[in-house]
């Protein structure tokens, strides 16, 4: 038994499913996690002394790669002075003021511990300000783990196929209806019945919770303007698009504006941050301005901000997101080529530096179209994949990620072991 399997058997006697978050359990593509004992720059290493390239990073946040020694140092100045003050603190300005300077529609900005605590914290927002309670958001879009999120949700729940939560009451979830993304047609259908009602539109702008989905031309202006027609609110969840598609996220990609921004992953470069923000008069609303109740004991933690900061600092050099894309642009196009020499039928995707693949003949445009991707033969080049040396994502429903740290040469190596993987899948 590896120490990997060791540490597994134990976990599952103190942890459900062994893990503190469902996809990290392998249950998807078979076999038993890896523990992890460090890692650094572009790779992991196992408690058994193995090493992946790791092209899951932390499910987004770490885009500059593992322990980045400037993160590394301002992490550690941070905490000499001291963790967590329960009073504010300089870096909370600086990284508040960073985060407005690249996102103009992010006017005010509040910090909270995760995504979803924002996500949550933008929904109960938008109801207080239009004074409605139906949300609309996509099929397969995760936009965290609250109540009226559970419902058609991609990520763990996508992976795991599971119906929609137990546990979240049925009048909550009939707050929130659900329509296929990339449909306008849908949309326009529900804000013609249901648009009195719409507090919000809650839309990924590139979907990466259920695979990798871009949108279509004119998708997000429709959303921008059904919402501007019917006096509803357009929340982007940018927690994994925010300042991995682009410096100014998927918002300056599309040239939308967003009336309110969920952010996370990024922008804590690894530890656990999140932050929503947007129009002014929006968010003035917020307790203590206004009269909508958002609170956290270690919100705006200093090592937190510290690390979100210097984090987001890196990205703001030259070329810094045009030599990612690049290189993520050569991995899928590498990945594609080989499957396609290979005869299985393969669609592929990327924006900036998230990228993702579906077996499946394509082109994929909805969560329902994702579903239809052959996840048998996912599961085994994962597998394959994994024995060969790297780490994707152990879902077919996931995105991709590549951080400054991969290397060409990375890629490289990359691409032939994905390549002979996927003989190896295919053989069995
Ligand atoms: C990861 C993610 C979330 C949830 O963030 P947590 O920090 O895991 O709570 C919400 N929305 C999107 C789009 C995400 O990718």
């Amino acid at each position: 038994m590896s120490r990997s399997q060791e540490l597994f058997a134990r976990a599952q006697a103190v942890l459900p499913g062994g893990v503190n978050s469902p996809v990290r359990a392998f249950r998807a593509v078979g076999g038993t996690p890896f523990f992890v004992a460090r890692a650094e720059g572009a790779r992991l290493t196992d408690v058994d002394g193995k090493t992946y390239l790791d092209y899951v990073c932390s499910w987004g946040p770490l885009i500059l790669g593992h322990a980045h020694p400037a993160v590394l140092g301002a992490i550690q100045a941070a905490a000499a002075n001291g963790w967590s003050y329960g009073a504010p603190c300089e870096l909370e300005v600086q990284l508040a003021e960073l985060v407005r300077g690249r996102m103009p529609s992010v006017e005010l900005v509040r910090f909270v511990n995760s995504g979803t605590e924002a996500t949550m914290a933008a929904v109960r927002l938008a109801r207080a300000a239009t004074k409605r309670d139906l949300l609309l958001k996509f099929e397969g879009c995760y936009h965290g783990h609250a109540d009226g999120f559970l419902v058609k949700a991609g990520s763990g729940v996508a992976t795991l196929g599971l119906p929609d939560s137990p546990g979240v009451p049925a009048p909550v979830a009939g707050l929130t209806a659900t329509v296929p993304f990339n449909d306008t047609t849908a949309v326009e259908d529900l804000f013609r019945r249901r648009g009195p009602e719409l507090a919000a539109v809650i839309v990924e702008p590139y979907m990466g919770n259920a695979g990798f989905i871009a949108p279509e031309p004119n998708f997000h202006a429709t959303l921008r303007s059904l919402c501007d027609r019917h006096g509803a609110l357009l929340i982007f969840d940018e927690v994994m698009t925010g300042f991995r598609v682009a410096a100014g996220g998927a918002q300056e990609r599309l040239k939308i504006r967003a009336d309110l921004t969920t952010l996370g992953k990024i922008i804590g470069g690894g530890m656990p941050v999140g932050a929503y923000g947007g129009r002014a008069d929006l968010m003035r609303l917020i307790a203590p301005e206004g009269p909508v109740y958002q609170a956290g004991t270690l919100s705006g933690n200093p090592v937190a901000m510290a690390a979100g900061l210097v984090t987001l600092r890196e990205t703001a050099r030259p070329g810094f997101y045009e030599t990612l894309e690049r290189r993520t642009a050569r991995l899928v196009a590498g990945i594609g080529d080989a499957a396609r020499r290979r005869g299985v039928p393969t669609a592929t995707g990327h924006a900036g530096s998230m990228w993702g693949l579906y077996f499946a003949p394509g082109p994929v445009r909805n969560f329902g179209q994702a579903k239809g991707a052959d996840t048998a033969l996912f599961a085994r080049w994962h597998r394959a994949a994994l024995a060969r040396g790297v780490f994707l994502a152990p879902s077919a429903f996931e995105a991709g990620f590549v951080s400054s740290a991969h290397t060409d040469a990375d890629i490289d190596f990359t691409i032939a072991q994905l390549d002979a993987a996927l003989g190896e899948a295919r053989a069995r």
